[in-house]
């Protein structure tokens, strides 16, 4: 899940993850045949491919689930990784769809027991890339890389600012028990539209604003070229796409700073920052979402934002646990009171990330 620095990914910028509790286990084990059999929990029907026929598009229609699973096994073998057939099985609690990376959370899981069975040992950087490469170039997913790296250098207790450009990570104290905080996600459970076309879009536009600013990617403006760089894009979409990525990646500098120097409540506001600009300047954010922000904040969240690519998904606000009970309570009346679907909330601190259990 991210703690603040959205849209910024794909953008050579920064983000500040943390894994959170709910995760995705795989259990792997070597079967005869030269074929893949994937199960989960979540899902009624087993899927069955060949490794023959283990390519990008295999897997459609009602199985394409599955190729979330199939890809990380397909990304190890691209990579020169024997591997005998298999059966893989999974189980996640990680909510689907909601902006909270069960995807990710579930090709990490399956890249690392498979790599396991297989004797291969891969560092978590190589990790990452597998997970990665599942999603972009198996799944078909642009996605920027945030959620793979989350997943997989989950630290309890922290935050991790990552570096999108060179794939550093630095873990920052962030250990919301000590404090006497929490952090509270609202499942919105709005439902999602064109999030495909939109995502490719958003990404799109960034690219070409930092085609006209001359730059290699967004990361590459500050804050202190903002005013120029608004006079030079050519349009008001390219303007309001740029702003929200050159600020957020500010805010979530700023952020660091704050968690270094102890001050956690202080990043409320930062938060807040970043979901106005979400909304107003990327526009990623919907209704209920909106609604869950300014609720959150109305019973005393030190600061609220959507989390997530958007359209849908999630609001997570920083509150102390009895604020956080509250709140639960006053977001689930408020969209009763608008007609909207009844939200999921449920608090959560941050977790380790990929790991071997048993
Ligand atoms: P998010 O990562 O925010 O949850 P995504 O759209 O990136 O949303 O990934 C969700 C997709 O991942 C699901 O549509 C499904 O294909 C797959 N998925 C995730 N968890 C499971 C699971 N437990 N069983 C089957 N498929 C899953
Ligand atoms: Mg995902």
């Amino acid at each position: 899940m991210n703690l603040i620095g959205e849209h910024t990914d794909y953008n050579d910028g920064f983000c500040m993850p943390l894994a959170i509790p709910q995760g995705c286990d795989a259990t792997v084990s070597a079967v005869d045949d030269p074929v893949l059999e994937i199960v989960s929990a979540q899902r009624d029907r087993p899927v069955e491919v060949e490794l023959a026929r283990l390519k990008p598009g295999a897997l459609s229609g009602e199985d394409a689930w599955a190729a979330y699973v199939a890809g990380s096994i397909w990304a190890l073998i691209e990579r020169g990784h024997e591997l005998p057939g298999l059966s893989v099985t999974i189980d996640s609690d990680v909510p689907v769809g909601a902006g909270l990376s069960s995807s990710a959370a579930l090709q990490c899981a399956v890249a690392a027991a498979a790599a396991d069975l297989a004797g291969v040992h891969l560092s978590r950087e190589e990790l990452v890339a597998v997970a990665r490469q599942s999603e972009n170039d198996f799944v078909g997913a642009p996605t920027g890389g945030l959620d793979q790296l989350a997943s997989v250098f989950g630290d309890a207790g922290h935050v991790l600012l990552c570096d999108m450009r060179s794939l550093s990570v630095e873990s920052l104290p962030f250990d919301l028990d000590a404090l006497g905080l929490t952090l509270l996600v609202v499942d919105s459970k709005a439902p999602h539209q064109l999030v495909d076309g939109a995502y490719a879009e958003r990404r799109a536009s960034c690219e070409e604003a930092a085609r006209q600013l001359g730059v290699r990617a967004l990361r590459d403006v500050g804050l202190d070229d903002l005013e120029a760089a608004m006079v030079t894009l050519d349009s008001e979409v390219l303007r309001k796409r740029a702003r929200h990525v050159i600020t957020e990646n500010d805010r979530t500098l700023a952020a660091a700073e704050l968690l270094r120097a102890g001050q956690v409540p202080a990043v409320g506001p930062l938060l807040t920052a970043s979901h106005v600009s979400l909304r107003d300047d990327f526009e990623v954010s919907v209704p209920e979402v909106d609604l869950a922000v300014e609720v959150l904040l109305a019973f005393g969240a030190y600061g609220a934002r959507i989390t997530g690519g958007g359209f849908g998904g999630c609001a997570i606000g920083l509150l102390e646990p009895a604020q956080a009970r509250a709140a639960a309570i006053g977001v689930e009346g408020a969209f009763a009171g608008r007609g909207y679907a009844t939200p999921a909330s449920f608090t959560v601190t941050p977790a380790r990330g990929t790991h071997r259990l048993g």
